[in-house]
């Protein structure tokens, strides 16, 4: 039977309203239309917000009745305030007499006519496996209670999509790496983690230590958020378009309900403690010791990052080390003097050194006089003894460098690439602007760790207040540090602050990360690299992987285009 061309003969009754209804299933919504053909009161839910439609049996006088379950997510504006948010939206029909069709196969075929248009670009692996999808749940994630959002907000709707779930609780730090490593992944139809970003980062680092580890990552990978700060969900909803500030678990198992597969860069890092594989970020600097001194405030959950990130305002501390890149495009210092601490790896290190002095004697553009009026951020408290920049000569003075003869930042080619900057990332707004960028992958030589990098790189030797090396848009739910990441776009995006910040600034810049308007601030540095190295002077303190703390030291990256798979819409 070609259920679509018979559509029109058949009639239902809504078992919730007990109304007679046609079906028609129009080319993106199915319209549930009044027996009188009425549009006016029609009802329409779109085919992009269904996530599941099942054939169900009841027994009615002796005999079996079937139905078809519809489960749709469409949005709906919230009471309280003007923002959008899915709402849950259940139609629940059975087939009315008829002569020359039996009940069940037409609401069979009913049911795979709609789920062929519900995810058109869904994976076939996925979304008509038999085997199951293995849930891993960490029961710590968050504030603590990731088992009972499984249990009452997610699981409803796996079931509603007949997803067929395994679900591990973890048991201890490591017992995701541990799992991932060893699980017969033949077995299953893909992975889901119900956590924060750490446990996925466990998973990646136990998939990619497997002896099939180039096949293990193509499996399909989906992510949940039970934790603080739920990175990769905000990026997965960001990306998709979601309205997710509301509710945000609703909107995350809504995608990974969509089943369709995307790949997903990830980052080799090396670092002194051997290699990692990265999805999200490398900070250091005051994002990465908010990020893990917040701990400490752990059952507020997201409010643990604000809190901290006020404390650590007010006692600020600088961190010295040397940044290194490959940059996409020409490297400019944002709103400083060209003449500023731009070296590359080819000078030796004496020179680098030297040219402070040099520096100090051309007349500098750069204006920290109301650095000077205000309480200074970079005036270090706790980790650096030495106050810095508080004397125009003193900034000038920690910024070793200049701009080498053969730099490709010759004044012409600074003019250019600014204007191609203010062009495309400054003038316009900065939420349209490239999400869909795509950068050629470059063949790289990457050094190791003790070699020096290759003379195409630049090199920065100064004070930081942070240092933020992400491959997604997003870091939480209102730190949006990187807007024009995206998922699979070959690139590590670069983002540092330099000293001086004002107290004033920072506070600011803690507003502006929600919305990514800390790209138009000057003392914000944002540079679009193959490849980075950071290497901190200090011997001890955070550098935070992914939002774990790995071990203390150098650190560099580059990325590997595509190498896993996400579920998502
Ligand atoms: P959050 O965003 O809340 O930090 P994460 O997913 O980042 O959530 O997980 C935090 C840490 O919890 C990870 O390092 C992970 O290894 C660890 N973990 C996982 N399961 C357990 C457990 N049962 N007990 C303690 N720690 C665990
Ligand atoms: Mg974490």
């Amino acid at each position: 039977m070609d259920i679509l061309s018979e559509l029109h003969k058949l009639t239902f009754t809504n078992l919730q309203t007990k109304t007679v209804c046609k079906l028609q299933l129009r080319d993106s919504q199915l319209c549930i239309i009044g027996d009188d053909d009425n549009e006016q009161k029609a009802k329409f839910v779109s085919y992009e917000d269904i996530v599941g439609v099942k054939v169900n049996k009841r027994a009615e006088m002796g005999d079996f009745q079937y139905f078809i379950d519809m489960y749709a997510y469409p949005s709906f504006k919230t009471l309280l305030s003007s923002k959008f948010t899915r709402k849950r939206l259940h139609l629940s029909l059975t087939l009315n007499e008829q002569d020359g069709f039996t009940s069940h196969q037409v609401l069979l075929l009913l049911r795979e006519a709609i789920l062929g248009k519900m995810s058109p670009q869904c994976d076939d692996m996925v979304f008509r496996s038999n085997k199951p999808i293995l849930v891993l749940l960490n029961p710590v994630a968050g504030k603590g209670f990731a088992k009972k959002l499984f249990d009452e907000k997610i699981l409803p709707m796996l079931k509603e999509a007949e997803m067929v779930y395994q679900l591990i609780v973890t048991e201890r730090n490591g017992h995701g790496m541990e799992i991932a490593r060893t699980i017969d992944l033949t077995e299953l139809c893909g992975l889901v983690i119900v956590s924060g970003d750490g446990l996925l980062h466990e998973v990646l680092q136990g998939l990619m230590s497997r002896p099939d580890a180039e096949q293990a990552i193509q499996t399909p990978i989906g992510i949940l958020p039970a934790g603080s700060g739920n990175a990769l969900c905000c990026t997965l909803n960001y990306a998709a378009g979601e309205p997710f500030a509301y509710d945000i678990l609703v909107h995350s198992t809504y995608l990974l309900l969509k089943r369709t597969l995307k790949p997903m860069d990830l980052v080799l890092l090396n670092t002194t403690a051997g290699p990692i594989y990265s999805f999200l970020s490398v900070t250091w600097g005051l994002v990465a010791d908010i990020d893990i001194e917040s701990e400490r405030f752990r059952r507020l959950g997201i409010l643990r990052f604000k809190l901290e990130a006020l404390y650590r305002i007010a006692k600020p501390r600088s961190y010295k080390g040397r940044l290194s890149f490959l940059p996409v495009q020409p490297y400019v210092t944002k709103g400083r003097s060209k003449t500023e601490i731009v070296v590359t790896a080819q000078e030796p290190e004496s020179e680098v050194v030297d040219t402070s002095s040099r520096v100090r004697s051309v007349s500098m553009p750069h204006s920290p006089s109301k650095a000077m009026s205000v309480p200074e951020f970079s005036h270090d408290t706790t980790s650096d003894k030495s106050p810095i920049n508080v004397v125009p000569e003193e900034i000038i003075s920690t910024h070793n460098g200049s701009v080498p003869s053969n730099s490709p930042l010759s004044s012409e080619n600074e003019t250019l690439s600014r204007s191609t900057e203010s062009h495309s990332e400054k003038a316009s707004p900065i939420l349209t602007s490239s999400k869909e960028m795509r950068t050629p992958v470059v063949d790289l030589n990457m050094p190791s760790l003790g070699e020096p990098v290759p003379g195409d790189w630049v090199t920065i030797d100064d004070n930081f207040v942070t240092v933020i090396a992400a491959y997604q848009t997003h870091l939480g739910p209102d730190q949006m540090v990187t807007p024009f990441a995206s998922l699979s776009d070959g690139l590590i995006h670069l983002l540092f602050i330099r000293p001086p910040v004002t107290r004033m600034v920072m506070l600011g810049l803690l507003g502006d990360f929600e919305t990514g308007a800390h790209l138009r601030r000057d003392v914000v540095e944002y540079v679009r690299v193959h490849a980075f190295r950071l290497e901190p002077h200090a011997s001890d303190g955070n550098l935070v992987v992914d939002g774990e703390k790995i071990k203390f030291g150098a650190i560099q990256g580059r990325v590997l285009p595509n190498r896993a798979r996400i579920l998502t819409k």
